[in-house]
């Protein structure tokens, strides 16, 4: 069983169901437990990406952040003094 392609399966979870499937792939997506999973998968994301609120959205972390890694790899990269703690 030939299963049904990854983008094919993602344009429909965009569209839903503007997004028409060519018949024999319709009846695939009925039969095939694989081809369903994923394509509810796709569908979760879309609606998670569009009931995002800017709340959702990540930060950026405060620029010491930043600082303190660069820091540690340059320790590294002139022989340092073990692990950071
Ligand atoms: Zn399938």
């Amino acid at each position: 069983m030939r299963h049904i392609d990854s983008a094919d399966l993602a344009v429909r979870a965009l569209d839903g169901d503007a997004a028409r499937l060519p018949a024999r792939e319709a009846a695939h997506l009925r039969d095939c437990p694989s081809c369903a999973r994923e394509l509810a998968s796709y569908r979760r994301v879309v609606q998670a990406g569009r009931t995002a609120e800017a709340a959702d959205v990540p930060t950026p972390p405060p620029p010491s952040v930043w600082d303190a890694v660069l820091a540690g790899i340059e320790d590294d990269a002139s022989g340092g003094d073990g692990p950071p703690p």
